[in-house]
């Protein structure tokens, strides 16, 4: 699609970040989760399921950030961010080529990377009732409510999960394809309240821990 037609510019940014920075953060999450998992556990000396609450709370912050769709002609020009737009950038708007471009762009990516919006839109359709007890809130009055009765969004294949479905965080490309495919697409989540959300997420650790301390006896 979009991001096809611009693999081959992509490729040679990410061949120009790379020279900047030796480090990228990417190589991180290169390794599989389970052997990251296993590794950290050894290496801190403590279990396998602690380890993983850490590996989950770092998956949290993998978010793709917007100068991420930054790119550079061979010679180092700026190319505007709109995915379909092969201009330079424009003095007044630097980063695109012109206001509608800025518009285009800014719209497609609030509306599929910003967490707030996708959680918003997922409660809106769900119509503020928890999907698994039916727990219904006001939606003017979601923060008022104690802790307990607040909604949230839930994935229904945990987000930690996205590598034993074959997505990845290496290349942009793939990190799009994570976030619109897995990570914020509509059809893997669902609005829960505050107890039955944690309900969920127990079991699924539970669920995970274990499938971590059979691959360990392997
Ligand atoms: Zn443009
Ligand atoms: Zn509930």
């Amino acid at each position: 699609m979009i991001i096809k037609k611009r693999k081959k510019k992509r490729k040679s940014n990410i061949k120009q970040s790379k020279k900047l920075n030796d480090k990228p953060a990417i190589s991180l999450i290169s390794l599989p989760l389970t052997d990251r998992v296993l590794h950290d556990s050894k290496e801190k000396n403590v279990s396998p399921a602690v380890s993983y609450r850490e590996e989950s709370k770092r998956i949290l912050k993998l978010i793709v950030y917007i100068n991420e769709f930054d790119r550079l002609d061979e010679e180092g020009k700026q190319i505007c961010r709109n995915n379909n737009c092969e201009n330079f950038v424009c003095k007044p708007f630097r980063k695109y080529c012109s206001r509608k471009c800025s518009a285009e762009f800014t719209r497609w990516y609030n509306k599929n990377f910003y967490w707030r919006n996708i959680r918003n839109s997922i409660l809106k359709r769900d119509n503020y009732t928890c999907q698994i007890c039916g727990l219904k809130l006001n939606k003017k009055k979601r923060h008022n409510k104690k802790i307990e009765n607040w909604l949230e969004c839930d994935h229904i294949i945990p987000k930690s999960y996205y590598t034993f479905l074959g997505y990845s965080f290496d290349t942009l490309e793939n990190k799009v394809k994570t976030v619109l495919e897995f990570l914020h697409n509509d059809k893997n989540l669902r609005t829960l309240c505050y107890k039955c959300h944690k309900g969920v997420t127990l079991n699924n650790f539970k669920a995970k821990a274990l499938l971590i301390n059979i691959n360990d006896d392997n």
